[in-house]
């Protein structure tokens, strides 16, 4: 059997590495290197795919996250609505802006936002609220949205785990992740659902108004060479991630079809463990399984369950261990008890997901997992 890994990107290269290589030395070639042909072009594919108006990419999904909440315009002190049980970006660029992130709890099922959480926590001072489509299944948006002409918050769909998942509005209608808020961000690091062979992200709207100023925010806010009509920054998507992600994007439907498949292996092997619970689809969303997370049983110590699998060849990981309201950077922001982010992070393990695991490698996860003496 070949060895577990929890992604592999080594092997994905390897399947297509002919077209890949074929890839690099064009854009090579081509001298076009920063912005151009390449990057315009996979714009509109991922807009095309997305059914969103505008694409604009960008250095990677912290940048994307930052320029979405730039591009809205808040004032210092405002506040936004933030889960604390998330990779720490979506938190990061609302403190680095100056503005107040509120951490609302999650669903203990579904480990996304807890709608709520969401209610209990909105003041006159909110402004905005970041839904994160956590391991790639779609927060509740048609409640979200409900929420926030309610209340009149700007929404910003942080869709780095969930490209190409989509959510059940109240229209019934299917929606690509991302797409449904005022702005959605996503990241093309290589581990992501769609990722490159390095940095990269982008920023999805329907709004005209916002996409233009989007554009100007990636590129020193710069209307023309050299005139600057707002304060912008650095932060473009290299051709040669664009080049490779026009390509993969072609995959990224296949890709998602076969983590359903395994995701549905590990559930049918699972489902009789009465001391772990398997992840359960929402109805209101989709999931594409950028993580397997598994919720271990309060009694089970995790340690020593990742050592025996760590025996075994089999690689675990954590996310995420410590929720960002406990975090030393971050503390000062708490201000309600997060009993179900907490309990979560104490008793969460994912494992191994990618589109290259082989059958014996799943079948070899699944009797180890079922075969763990407690
Ligand atoms: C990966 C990730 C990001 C940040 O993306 P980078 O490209 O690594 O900057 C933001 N939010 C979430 C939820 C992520 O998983």
């Amino acid at each position: 059997m070949n060895k577990i890994h929890m992604v592999d990107v080594v092997t994905e290269y390897k399947k297509h590495s002919v077209k890949i290589n074929e890839i690099i030395e064009d854009t090579l070639s081509s001298g076009s290197y920063i912005q151009g042909e390449r990057v315009k072009s996979f714009e509109k594919m991922l807009s095309d795919f997305l059914d969103v108006k505008h694409v604009i990419s960008c250095g990677n999904g912290t940048d994307a996250l930052q320029v979405a909440l730039m591009a809205l315009g808040l004032k210092m002190g405002d506040e936004v609505l933030v889960p604390s049980f998330t990779f720490v970006a979506t938190v990061e660029t609302v403190c680095l802006l100056g503005y107040k992130p509120v951490f609302v709890d999650i669903d203990p099922n579904s480990f996304l936002l807890d709608i709520k959480s969401i209610t209990k926590s909105i003041t006159k001072k909110t402004k905005a609220i970041i839904p994160v489509h956590l391991f790639g299944q779609c927060c509740n948006m048609g409640e979200i949205k409900f929420l926030a002409e309610k209340f009149n918050l700007f929404v910003i769909e942080d869709a780095a785990q969930s490209i190409g998942s989509k959510c059940k509005q109240e229209t019934n209608k299917w929606t690509y992740s991302g797409t449904i808020g005022d702005i959605g961000t996503t990241s093309f690091y290589p581990s992501k659902n769609l990722g490159c062979i390095g940095d990269g992200g982008a920023i999805f709207t329907n709004n005209s108004d916002l996409a233009k100023k989007i554009r100007l925010i990636v590129n020193h806010g710069q209307e023309e060479r050299y005139k600057y009509k707002i304060i912008g920054l650095n932060s473009r998507l290299d051709a040669l991630q664009a080049a490779i992600l026009s390509f993969k994007l072609t995959l990224l439907e296949d890709f998602i079809i076969k983590r359903k498949k395994i995701a549905d292996l590990y559930n049918k092997a699972f489902s009789t463990l009465s001391w772990l619970t398997v992840p359960v689809t929402q109805n209101y969303s989709d999931h594409v399984y950028h993580q397997y997370s598994l919720l271990l049983s309060t009694h089970i110590c995790r340690a020593s369950f990742q050592n025996y699998l760590h025996e075994h060849g089999i690689p675990t990981m954590v996310y995420y261990p410590i929720p960002l309201h406990k975090q030393e950077a971050y503390h000062q922001y708490c201000t309600i008890p997060l009993p179900n982010s907490e309990k979560t992070s104490n008793c969460i393990i994912s494992i191994p997901m990618h589109p290259h695991l082989d059958s014996k490698q799943i079948d070899f996860i699944c009797n180890t997992i079922k075969s763990y003496n407690q």
